[in-house]
This record gives structure tokens, C-alpha cells and sequence, in this order.
């Protein structure tokens, strides 16, 4: 069975907003086992609307449109889909009394235009929304089917879940489902680790592929089968093979970021960490203290560029005044910011921050814990994003791996 979307808004080409309900919906029909080919956008004109769907009508066996369903003169999506189905527009007076029961419910006056919303494509099967007021309608030529739905998301979304889905569930026996689930890894380049499960890239259910992001790649298990319980079957045994094979460099999966997992371990462990930085523009600050599940677990950063003197008390001194960027900087700066912090623990990432603006600058990384300096190899930091990526990874990996008790790298 296959799907396509039709987004539909003059906004959504200008840029003006973004597409957002081509992909929910994207994400649900591929929930349903429907397979998804192609997604338009297209704008607020009758002729080029129509020209779309009569496209995707003919090879596709849904087709699901957004927006373009209100009461202003330029939406058009029940012109354009009578026009793409060569039939006439016809007043339901069934809807017309929706409406007006809508707007008398709100208090609100119904104008002319209102009136538009109750005209739909003659022979179409009405799909009432009773969450707004821009009607909805499925029509139906050679087996395939077109439903058109509302722009705004949160009336898409409802239509969807209470009637649609049902409804395609129903009329294409779909029983199936399509399940995924995502293995966080870090430390580790894409090609490096998929070398270790080349073979695994071949099975046909699950799948197995990977996305490379900065500093993490991604491995998508997605499995289909009739129930949750069978993708589930389907999943674990393949999870199982992937964590024996490459399970030190996984941190987590689906939802779980490595900053979370981090903050998970220092709570679960009672301990308290602080960060110093001089060549992550802030970022491995920031990273860290987005994590609130944990709060109180990461205490803050101590971060410089240039020293000032007097703001930054004695235990950074000599930081100041080593001309070249160390190891031995980062291990003073990592004991420097438990004293200051007084935290348990004391990571830090140093290199010079007016180097690093050129590619390649030595980045350093060390981790004081109370059993002492914990160091991992130099890294070569680049200051573009990609570069900063790996080097924040990096380092908050280690703390992991400390707290894990697992090979530092
Ligand atoms: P209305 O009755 O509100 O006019 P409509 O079906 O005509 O409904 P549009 O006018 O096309 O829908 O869009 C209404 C609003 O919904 C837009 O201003 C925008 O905020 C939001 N919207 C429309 N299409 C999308 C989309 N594809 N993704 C995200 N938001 C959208
Ligand atoms: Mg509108």
C-alpha cells in the first residue's frame, strides 16, 4: 500500500512556516504500515493543487492533504480536489447545520463565508471535525482515496487519530505495524563501528542502519509485524547481537541523551560534577545543564577565554600564565574546578581558545576524581560545529565510562 502527503499553504513554500504536519503524518501512516513515496508542498492556487493530486491519486492509494480547508478566499483544497475528481461542488446541508451549531455554541456570528465550508466535492464521504470548523471529506476514484484535512495541527492530529487511521486501518486490513528502535553510540566514528556489523546491514526484517550526527552515530533496528509484541520479538534479538558486538561504545537508546545519561549515573551514585572549559564556546556547559531530570548533580562551569584578573580565584592562577596549552593544564584545571565548585567530580577540556580557531588546535581532556586525574588522549578540536561535536562527546563520555567503572576509551 502506498501513501503520499500534499501539504497545501503559500506560507509553507515562502518558508513563512514550517512543515510540521507532513512529517506527524508521515511518522503515522508509517506507524500503519503504509509506505510513504513521496510528499508535496504546493500553494494556495486551484490549478497547481489539482495538478498535484491527480498525480498522486493515480499511483498511489492514499493520498492525504493539509490546509487550504478554511473559510478565506484563498483556500482552495475542495475546489482543486472536485476539479482533480472532474465533479461538481455541492452544499451539504448536514454540515451547514454543523456549522451553524459550531458558531452559535461559540457566541459567534457565521458569515457568508462560512457557508463555503459547508460546500464539498459531489459523491465525497464527509469526515466531521468537531474540534473547528473547516469540514473534512474523502473521495474516492478507481479503489484510491483522497482525504483532505485541516491545516491547523492540533485539528489534523485529532481528525487523524479519532477517525482517519481508524479508517485506513479498516478499509486496507492493515493489521501491521512498523517499530524502531534507535542505539545511541559515541566515541566512535560511523564507518569504524559499522565495520563490526556489516553483515547485520543486510537483514531484510529488522533492518539495520546507521545515521552519523556530530560526534554520535545513531543504529536504527526497524522492525515490521502484525502486533507490537511480534516487533518487539523481532527487535530484541538483533539489540542482543548489536550490544555483544559493539555494546562499550552504546550509551543509550531512543530518547536518551548523553548528558541524561550522565546526570542519571552522578544521582544514582550521590555524586556531584563540575565542568571548566576554554575551547567549547561554553557548549559543554550548556549541554550538561540542560539536563533537569537530575537537578543538582551538575553544579556549573568554570569557563575563560581571556583571564580577568581578580574574577577567578587562586586556584586558576597558573593557568594563566602557562604559555602553551597542556595536558598538565587540563589536569590542574580539572583539580581547580572541584576545589572551586566543590563538586566530587572535575572535567575539563582545555586547548588555546585563540587557536582554536584554527583547524586542527590540540584540545585536551582530563576528569579529577577523588581516587585522582583520570586523562584520555589529546583530541584534535575544530572549532566548526562537527569538530566541537566530537569533542564534547568525548569528554562527557569519560564521565560516563568513569562512573561505569568501563575502559576509559
Ligand atoms: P482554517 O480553517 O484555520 O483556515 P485551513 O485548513 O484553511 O484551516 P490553513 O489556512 O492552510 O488551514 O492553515 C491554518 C494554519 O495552520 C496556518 O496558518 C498554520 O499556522 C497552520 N498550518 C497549516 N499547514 C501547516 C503545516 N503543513 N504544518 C504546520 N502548520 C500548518
Ligand atoms: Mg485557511
Amino acid at each position: 500500500m502506498q501513501a503520499e502527503v500534499v501539504a497545501i499553504g503559500t506560507e509553507l513554500l515562502l518558508g513563512e512556516i514550517i512543515d510540521t504536519n507532513s512529517s506527524w503524518i508521515a511518522q503515522q501512516l508509517t506507524t500503519l504500515g503504509l509506505n510513504l513515496y513521496y510528499t508535496h508542498t504546493v500553494g494556495d492556487n486551484v490549478a497547481r493543487i489539482s495538478e498535484v493530486l491527480r498525480t498522486c491519486v493515480v499511483r498511489s492509494d492514499v493520498v492525504i492533504t493539509t490546509g487550504g480547508l478554511g473559510p478565506t478566499v484563498d483556500d482552495w483544497t475542495r475546489e482543486a480536489a472536485a476539479d482533480a475528481f472532474g465533479r461538481s461542488l455541492e452544499l451539504d446541508e448536514d454540515l451547514l447545520d454543523e456549522i451553524a451549531a459550531f458558531f452559535k455554541r461559540r457566541g459567534r456570528v457565521m458569515t457568508d463565508n462560512n457557508r463555503k465550508q459547508a460546500l464539498v466535492p459531489a459523491g465525497s464521504q464527509v469526515i466531521h471535525n468537531p474540534v473547528g470548523t473547516a469540514p473534512c471529506f474523502l473521495l474516492e476514484k478507481d479503489g484510491h482515496i483522497l482525504i483532505s484535512l485541516p491545516g491547523v495541527p492540533f485539528e489534523m492530529k485529532h481528525l487523524m487519530q479519532t477517525q482517519v487511521l481508524p479508517l485506513l486501518r479498516e478499509r486496507f486490513h492493515l493489521r501491521g505495524i512498523i517499530k524502531s528502535r534507535v542505539l545511541h553510540t559515541c566515541s566512535i566514528g560511523e564507518s569504524a563501528l559499522s565495520h563490526y556489523f556489516t553483515d547485520l546491514m543486510g537483514s531484510a526484517n529488522p533492518t539495520v542502519g546507521t545515521a552519523a550526527h556530530s560526534g554520535q552515530t545513531d543504529i536504527r533496528i526497524t522492525a515490521k509485524a502484525e502486533s507490537e509484541a511480534q516487533v518487539n520479538q523481532l527487535i530484541a534479538p538483533m539489540e542482543r547481537e548489536l550490544r555483544a558486538r559493539i555494546g562499550r561504545w552504546i550509551y543509550g537508546v531512543d530518547a536518551d541523551t548523553l548528558p541524561g545519561i550522565v546526570c542519571g549515573l552522578l544521582h544514582e551514585q550521590h555524586l556531584t560534577l563540575g565542568t571548566y572549559e576554554t575551547v567549547c564556546a561554553g557548549q559543554l556547559g550548556s549541554w550538561l545543564a540542560q539536563e533537569t531530570a537530575a537537578p543538582g548533580c551538575y553544579l556549573g562551569s568554570v569557563a575563560f577565554t581571556h583571564p580577568i584578573n581578580g574574577l577567578l580565584t587562586d586556584p586558576l592562577e597558573a593557568l594563566r600564565t602557562t604559555p602553551e596549552s597542556s595536558q598538565e593544564e587540563a589536569d590542574q584545571a580539572a583539580n581547580a574546578v572541584r576545589q572551586i565548585l566543590h563538586s566530587d567530580l572535575g572535567l575539563a577540556v582545555t586547548g588555546r581558545s585563540e587557536q582554536a580557531a584554527a583547524d586542527d588546535s590540540p584540545a585536551y581532556i582530563a576528569l579529577s576524581t577523588p581516587t585522582g586525574v583520570k586523562r584520555i588522549a589529546p583530541r584534535r578540536a575544530r572549532t566548526g560545529p562537527n569538530g566541537r561535536g566530537w569533542l564534547l562527546h568525548n569528554a562527557v563520555d569519560m564521565v560516563r565510562r568513569y562512573l561505569l567503572q568501563l575502559p576509559l576509551e
